[in-house]
């Protein structure tokens, strides 16, 4: 028997129970691999809430690392003993040990650690596709501004120095002042309280009027109109999650008045889809972060059984960096 978090019904924090399962042998495909550290992230609220729905009962969980287990058939990547961490889909991973597809996981480098790996994957590779792969048309340059919501954040304060090592002039957006110091000593050029300023007027006059190349929105509904004001001609809205709820409707022609922008609602979970995509750009994130060009930030831990404490202080907007449950 081994320890897992379950929801039995979509709802609070309150769901989150311990209990305990059994954890069979890998099928085709899979590997079971035994935790060291668990990553917390903002998508296990919305399948816990049911806003992302989830057949139950649920374990949620999509980031972690630890050491391979078993490996089943057909498996050539990993091998029993071998550190290793993961973005997965499906979810899973707040428990001890489970069974998962192989290709999600990939084999750590030595220079990382079990807890850094389960800070950095679904955070990282999110970072790494929306700063790399997210404007396919016109690319970013060195120089061009973009402004990235929750800076301060899992996501953010990755992004903010990746965006600082290629170049970019990111403008950071975080809910108080203290998050948007964290944003600006993680790289970020220019910060922005978006609880007590008017983010799409200063983004105006940070940029001389001209607005930036590239909004990413992961904050939704609270932030969305605002954040179109804030592109210049051409730009694009890269909306990647709905911290604050869903973004209501909007008339496809307002993007036209506004300035012929794009807009695109993009998921890690599509450029993942393969083991070669998965290796891919973790190979690029793990380079950035055993470089020192990015460092992750693991501001808070909470032991496993603590689980509903955790989700209540990220959705309270009182973390910041990385969450982990520790085992
Ligand atoms: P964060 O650590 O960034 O936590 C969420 C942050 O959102 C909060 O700290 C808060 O920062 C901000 N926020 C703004 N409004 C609200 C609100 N009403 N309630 C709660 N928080 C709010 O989380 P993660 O790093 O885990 O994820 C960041 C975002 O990226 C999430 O929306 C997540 O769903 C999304 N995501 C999307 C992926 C994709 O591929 N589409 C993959 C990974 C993450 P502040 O106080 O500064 O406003």
């Amino acid at each position: 028997m081994s320890l897992a978090v379950q929801i039995r019904q979509h709802g609070g924090p309150e769901e989150l129970q311990l209990v305990d399962v059994t954890v069979g042998a890998p099928g085709p495909g899979e590997v079971r691999i035994r935790h060291h550290a668990i990553g917390l992230n903002f998508i296990d609220v919305y399948h816990r809430t049911g806003l992302y729905p989830l057949t139950m009962p649920a374990t949620i969980g999509m980031e972690g690392a630890g050491v391979i287990e078993a490996v089943g058939e057909g498996v050539t990547h990993l091998q029993v003993g071998d550190r290793a961490a993961y973005a997965s889909n499906p979810p899973g991973a707040y428990c001890e040990v489970r069974v998962m597809p192989a290709k999600c996981v990939c084999k750590l480098p030595d220079a990382i650690s079990f807890e850094t790996g389960a800070a950095m994957m679904l955070k990282g590779l999110t970072a790494q596709y929306l700063l790399k792969k997210t404007l396919p048309v016109q690319g970013l340059q060195p120089g061009d501004f973009v402004l990235f919501h929750a800076a301060a954040g899992g996501v953010g304060l990755i992004a903010c120095q990746w965006a600082r090592a290629l170049g970019l002039q990111l403008i950071a957006t975080a809910g108080t002042d203290a998050k948007c110091q964290l944003a600006l000593a993680n790289g970020a050029a220019h910060a922005i309280n978006y609880q007590t300023e008017d983010f799409a007027a200063r983004v105006k006059d940070i940029t001389g009027g001209q607005g930036v190349k590239v909004v990413y929105d992961s904050v939704g509904k609270d932030t969305w109109d605002k954040s179109l004001e804030c592109l210049r001609p051409f730009g694009l809205m890269a909306s990647f999650g709905n911290a604050s709820g869903p973004v209501p409707p909007f008339a496809p022609g307002s993007l036209g008045a506004k300035g012929s922008l794009y807009v695109t609602r993009q998921t890690l979970f599509t450029h993942i889809t393969t083991r070669e995509s998965t290796q891919a750009m973790a190979d690029e994130l793990f380079a950035v972060v055993a470089s020192g060009q990015v460092q992750i930030h693991i501001a808070q831990r909470y032991p496993l059984a603590d689980v509903q404490q955790a989700h209540r202080d990220l959705e309270a907007r009182k973390t910041t960096g990385s969450t982990l449950l520790t085992l």
